[in-house]
């Protein structure tokens, strides 16, 4: 199984559009922010899967078409994997708020897909966003979250990791991800000393 870092869209990967009314539609919107392929070339080093989640309802609104959305997130994919930075999957909704579809985050359904298609364990994989709907979907599947502030924002959603920029959480996350292994290797070495006091007395009795 793999471990997967699913990443939010716009405000993580890329500047978010100046209003909440307004869609990145064109490539020329496209406007990936500081330390982004820093961030997903150390995902990949890490083994992480790095997996986009986003809600784009601008193609219910026939703002632009899933085909040219999907040309926008190839161009991105294409732009990233030049720098060495490699995205391993892109998911998106592209239904409006209602009717309720089953994939419009915080629902989980694009996280169970792409966990699906990618052997994707949750419990080990991260979710990072930069609204409390990205930490509720992430929560929603047992995956740790990371929040990325915006400017002037307050932390809601009681992230794992709060973070200002995807760079910074990436960091955090690794460092967890570092103690965690720590602690693993502490139990094994542990376990090992019991096994051999074992085979100790035994050896003493015979
Ligand atoms: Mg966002
Ligand atoms: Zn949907």
């Amino acid at each position: 199984m793999n471990k997967a870092a699913f990443l939010d869209r716009d405000g993580v990967i890329n500047r978010k559009a100046p209003t909440e009314d307004e869609y990145i539609t064109r490539w020329e919107e496209m406007h990936i922010l500081p330390g982004v392929f820093e961030a997903i070339a150390l995902l990949n080093q890490a083994g992480f899967r790095v997996i986009v989640v986003s809600n784009q309802r601008c193609i219910a609104k026939g703002l632009l078409t899933a085909n040219e959305l999907d040309s926008i997130h190839q161009r991105m994919c294409n732009e990233l994997a030049a720098l060495g930075a490699n995205i391993d999957g892109v998911y998106y909704c592209p239904h409006e708020e209602q009717p309720p579809c089953s994939c419009r985050k915080p629902e989980p359904g694009m996280l169970f897909a792409a966990a699906r298609e990618h052997q994707v364990d949750l419990s080990s994989s991260w979710m990072i966003g930069d609204s409390d709907k990205d930490v509720e979907t992430g929560r929603r599947v047992g995956c740790r979250t990371a929040r990325i502030l915006r400017p002037r924002a307050n932390a809601d959603g009681n992230p794992d990791v709060l973070a200002r920029s995807l760079l910074e959480a990436v960091q955090q996350i690794l460092r967890v991800e570092e103690s965690v292994n720590d602690r693993q290797e502490i139990g094994a070495v542990r376990s090992n000393r019991r096994s051999n006091h074992a085979v100790n007395r035994v050896v003493t009795k015979g």
